[in-house]
């Protein structure tokens, strides 16, 4: 506050060196959100009206929505049941002339599998971009999210696993010139102040943001292996839980644990009776993007994505948070299985 620079500048430069070190990225170019990261990666590679984007037909609305407001068309392809994330098996397949790009979503932080997707972008001719948004330190194969695919959009919205006080977020990348093209597009599309190259935007972080955010960067990896010790206890004490399921893991994985999503055939009824003990729970996400109200009307809305409503119906994000104490996740799991055995003896 006292060095009275208020945009980007020297504390924004050294967080996003920070940044991009901390994911093994060449760059990184901060921005104002996470959405903002996503839609200005699609204008940075010239994606807009009469491209596709494949997107999972699961994820938070965001990710289409950075597709849309690029003017280009989100094309939805099911997850795997058991991960959440984007089936690989079922992306060729939604691949047409006009596609440039898949846009791979980390979903609850759980890396989705980028390998199969960057063989078969390179061999199309497409561009992989990570959703990243829920996996500040998830790593795939020994590689961080944000290194996976040819750019990665962030966010630092206060709840995500690194979160600034107030809205932020960031793109990292290995490609210099979409890169260089960020930075230009961020700050009105100039360069040289008042020296209009192209028809930008605002969408800058403030030097405050970045200083909170570097701060916070150096205990990311320790929030993460209290999130990762709290997800291993809930495997453990739910297994074999009649009427449960826990998320997959596959063994090439390291999840950041942005949540602890499990399934339940009767999720309304296990959320309100958790709540009556007094435990919190949320549902990511109630409406798969494909039945909301903005993409009404749309050919997405007229296609059948059975996975995504099953997965809409029956989630349930159970508290997890580095700031939780042991004896309040055992609470979690207490109730969790006294409903379980109440409805089994009911
Ligand atoms: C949070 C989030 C975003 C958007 O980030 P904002 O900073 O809120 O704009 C995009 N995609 C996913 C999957 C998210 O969870």
């Amino acid at each position: 506050m006292t060095s009275g620079w208020y945009i980007l500048g020297a504390e924004v430069d050294a967080f996003e060196r920070g940044f991009a070190t901390y994911c093994g990225t060449r760059h990184c170019v901060a921005l104002a959100n996470g959405l903002d990261a996503l839609h200005l990666i699609l204008r940075a590679f010239d994606i807009g009206p009469g491209d596709e984007v494949i997107v999972p037909s699961n994820t938070y609305v965001a990710s289409w929505l950075a597709v849309s407001q690029a003017g280009a068309i989100p094309v939805p392809v099911e997850p795997l049941l058991e991960t959440s994330n984007l089936d690989p098996a079922l992306v060729e397949a939604a691949i047409t002339p006009r596609t440039r790009a898949i846009m791979p979503v980390h979903l609850y932080g759980q890396p989705a599998d980028t390998a199969p997707l960057m063989e078969i972008a390179s061999r199309r001719g497409l561009t992989v971009i990570e959703d990243a948004a829920q996996a500040h330190g998830a790593a795939s194969r020994g590689t961080r999210a944000g290194a996976l695919g040819h750019a990665a959009g962030w966010s630092f919205y206060p709840g995500k696993n690194l979160g600034a006080f107030g809205d932020a977020g960031a793109v990292t990348t290995d490609d210099d010139q979409l890169a260089a093209r960020l930075r230009v597009l961020r700050n009105y599309g100039s360069r040289v102040k008042y020296f209009n190259e192209v028809q930008g935007y605002n969408s800058r972080l403030d030097p405050l943001q970045a200083a909170f955010l570097r701060v916070k960067l150096q205990h990311l990896d320790n929030w993460n292996s209290r999130r990762a010790r709290m997800a291993d206890r809930y495997l453990a004490a739910l297994s074999g839980v009649p009427g449960i399921s826990l998320p997959h893991v596959p063994e090439w994985t390291t999840p950041a644990w942005h949540l602890f999503v499990i399934r339940c055939t009767e999720r309304d009824a296990l959320q309100s009776y958790l709540h009556s003990q007094g435990i919190g729970t949320l549902i990511h996400y109630p409406v798969p993007p494909h039945r909301s109200g903005a993409y009404a009307g749309t050919p997405a809305a007229a296609g059948s994505y059975p996975l995504a409503d099953e997965l809409a119906g029956t989630v349930l994000s159970l508290p997890m948070g580095p700031h939780m104490t042991d004896d309040q996740q055992g609470a979690v799991i207490d109730a969790v299985r006294a409903w379980v055995s109440r409805r089994g003896s009911a």
